[in-house]
């Protein structure tokens, strides 16, 4: 069979989430990397998902209508092929009622990553029961997806999924056939998943992309694009009493958005920093004996903050505060045996060990986590806690097209020791440490944070004005 023919379950789900992705597994690089962290992750879970359920025998070589036909309650990935498609069920589940098999059928089943199922999820069952069919005789009738707290919905798979079915599957085949790839997603939120974010992240830029306008997503966009404003570079230029009427009448209830999106898209296409205001944004730092830096590692399915960093910053004789290659990192596991409260124990000895040393750190997560904890253990919150990201945004508006730390340190020319580090990276180096107790794995988590702290100080000096490479600022 001609391979072009060739249709799957994972190409119709690519589909499902991004047209231009269904087109680049077909046609782009093949040199690009295959592997995302997100990915990985994802793979890890679904492992975890399927343990009730016992994995067929290495080597079992019968077809699968004779692994069905022997009738287990449960089949994982198995391989059905229907002339020219062909997809891998996460779960075929037995179900009493007769099929060509015996007084048995089978259902499929999709372990769903968040709690709400979606059309992808419905499309893809649908997908899978009609690869059932010539194995049972008939319809499966209907599909599960199973969410991550182990509830359950039934997918009906007859009815209006089927020609939903169809003109999906016809739709992907005719945007495979095209010569040029279709446009990004209005929601890059999908890319996070996605192993051509890098290359499709160089084609956005190039394009001045809506979506690289920082605070504008997928229906922003949509919006904007209704108004015809098409790029970045339109929106740089578009009248900002104009668009705040334009908003206003579609019921937006912070019309003076418009212009926060009007000067985001005019500081990056211009590429210049503007300083906001020019008061001292960190006046805490100014008589501080020292400064921590603090940056926590979380596994977020397990909700556990398994590790908290600390980059010690004293004030040295001369009056400044020590170089960040010569301030001593300290960072603190916390393992969920040894209990909250042991956690907690020395995670108040160390911060009373700098006692009215100002806390920096940059994003909520690491205030709300600490504040959460405190709570819990009957405490008082920290004090001294900064929130560097907040600062930012009140004093400076930058050529960036995300606030997050890697966006920003990267911008001021903070490169990551490790190549490809990312949160979910280490969120990979956690689970396998914690099977298999490699101490490298440790230490490629604590070199990370490490660096997040070190990229945090990076920031927070430019912020002083103590960074000898500012890049040029209309302030
Ligand atoms: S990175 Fe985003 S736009 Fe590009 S193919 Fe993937 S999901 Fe689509």
């Amino acid at each position: 069979m001609a391979d072009d023919a060739l249709l799957t379950d994972r190409q119709l789900r690519g589909w499902l989430r991004c047209r231009r992705r269904a087109w680049l597994d077909r046609h782009g690089d093949p040199a690009i990397p295959r592997w995302n962290p997100h990915r990985e992750l994802q793979l890890v879970d679904r492992e975890r998902r399927l343990a009730p359920w016992p994995a067929s025998a290495r080597g079992d070589r019968r077809s699968a209508g004779e692994r069905l036909a022997a009738g287990p309650e449960a089949v994982r990935q198995l391989l059905l092929r229907r002339d020219h498609w062909r997809g891998r069920p996460t779960l075929l589940l037995r179900r009493p009622g007769a099929s060509r098999l015996g007084p048995f059928g089978f259902v499929p089943v999709l372990l769903q990553p968040g709690r709400h199922g979606t059309r992808e999820h419905r499309l893809t069952l649908a997908f899978w029961g009609r690869l059932l069919e010539p194995a049972l005789g008939r319809s499966p009738g209907e599909g599960l997806l199973l969410d991550d707290r182990g509830g359950r919905e039934r997918v009906r798979l007859d009815g209006s999924l089927q020609p939903q079915l169809d003109q999906a599957l016809e739709r992907l085949r005719r945007d495979r056939d095209l010569t040029e790839p279709p446009d990004l997603t209005s929601d890059r939120r999908k890319c996070v998943l996605c192993r051509w974010r890098s290359a499709c992240d160089r084609v956005a830029e190039a394009e001045g992309h809506l979506s690289q306008v920082s605070g504008i997503g997928g229906k922003r966009r949509e919006q904007l694009q209704g108004l015809g404003i098409v790029d970045r570079a339109a929106l740089a230029a578009t009248d900002g009493p104009w668009l705040m009427d334009r908003l206003e009448q579609q019921g937006e209830r912070r019309p003076e958005l418009a212009l926060e999106l009007i000067a985001q898209a005019r500081c990056q296409e211009l590429g210049h920093a503007d300083h906001l205001d020019p008061a001292d944004p960190l006046p805490e730092l100014t008589e501080a004996p020292g400064v921590l830096i603090y940056d926590i590692e979380s596994d977020p399915d397990a909700r556990e903050d398994f590790l908290h960093g600390f980059l010690v910053l004293p004030r040295g004789p001369d009056g400044r505060l020590v170089d960040p290659a010569a301030g001593r990192y300290l960072p603190l596991l916390t393992l969920k045996e040894q209990g909250e409260a042991r956690g907690w124990q020395r995670l108040q000895g160390r911060l009373a060990r700098h006692q009215g040393w100002p806390v920096l750190h940059y994003g909520e997560t690491e205030a709300i986590a600490l504040r959460r904890l405190a709570q819990r253990q009957g405490s008082p919150g920290p004090a001294g806690l900064i929130d560097l990201h907040q600062r930012l945004r009140r004093h400076w508006r930058l050529p960036v097209d995300s606030y997050g730390l890697k966006a920003v340190a990267g911008w001021r020319g903070f490169r990551w020791s490790q190549p490809a580090a990312e949160g979910a990276r280490c969120v990979l180096w956690w689970r396998r440490w914690r099977q298999r107790g490699d101490r490298r794995d440790l230490q490629r988590i604590f070199r990370y944070n490490h660096d997040d702290c070190l990229a945090t100080w990076a920031v927070a000096q430019w912020l002083l004005g103590d960074d000898s490479s500012s890049p040029p600022s209309s302030g």
